[in-house]
């Protein structure tokens, strides 16, 4: 952490005990070192960010980097990275530049920072009879919705709406009948994800998938929510278990789920 940084975190907590304690304002004229705001690629970022950005650069020992790119075509508003020992995280020009976006990726970082990788390698025999594309997807869905649950938590702890867009997704995608015939399990890892993070549509978004010819993978993402959150996984070997247990439930005990396209 930077001396800047130390005098400008020292600002804002000084700004936010006197507004947290209806202070008369004629205190805050007084004070001729008004706060800068901490910003990243532009965008201003609240305390509890800041928080997050402070523990990142004592951790690193290097000033947290922001950077504009083009990532609407693989259809992300940002990544994070730390892996040369330099935090960074680029979001995208266009949709990618609000505090939301920003904290996502921050947290990211600081989740890796506090044992849990983004990019673990995880090893799995796989049977030649699974298709590798499909069985490597599942592996990264299921670990980065695990590695997401707990982003979740932690950006509405922080006062953000995490869910709304996933929600307008679901919303979408219930207006059409549901088509998962070749990667069926992508239903379950949805239904699932809802389950975790958004309780508010899961029960609607059952009905619908039960209604559309998908009872099955209902099914099945109930019994891997049931995993998940008895394993409630927050270390990346704990998530790596989990990860193996969903994989396996869904590749080597799911015959009766559905069959191989
Ligand atoms: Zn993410």
């Amino acid at each position: 952490m930077n001396v800047a940084r130390i005098v400008m975190k020292a600002a804002i907590a000084l700004l936010f005990l006197l507004v947290g304690s209806n202070a008369p304002y004629l205190s805050l004229s007084q004070s001729e070192s008004v706060p800068t705001q901490v910003e990243l690629c532009g965008v201003k970022l609240r305390p509890k960010v800041v928080e997050i950005v402070d523990q990142i650069e004592h951790y690193y020992k290097e000033p947290v980097q922001c950077e504009l790119a083009n990532l609407d075509d693989k259809g992300e508003a940002g990544y994070a990275d730390a892996t040369h020992g330099i935090p960074k995280i680029y979001v995208d020009t266009f949709t990618g530049r609000q505090e939301l976006t920003i904290a996502h990726e921050l947290l990211h970082i600081w989740l890796g920072i506090h044992g849990f990788a983004t990019n673990p390698h995880v090893s799995f025999d796989k049977p030649n009879e699974i298709d590798g594309t499909r069985f490597r997807s599942a592996l990264n869905i299921i670990y980065s919705d695990l590695q997401h649950r707990l982003i979740m938590i932690k950006l509405r702890a922080m006062g953000f709406d995490p869910d709304a867009r996933f929600l307008r997704l679901c919303i979408e995608m219930m207006k059409s009948k549901p088509v998962f015939d070749r990667t069926p399990e992508l239903l379950a890892f949805d239904i699932d994800r809802v389950d975790m993070n958004y309780k508010r549509v899961a029960s609607e978004m059952r009905k619908w998938a039960t209604a559309g010819g998908y009872g099955k993978q209902v099914e099945l993402a109930d019994r891997l929510e049931q995993i998940e959150s008895q394993d409630n996984p927050t270390t990346t070997d704990a998530a790596v278990t989990t990860t193996r247990k969903c994989v396996n439930l869904i590749f080597f005990s799911t015959k009766r789920y559905f069959t191989h396209p």
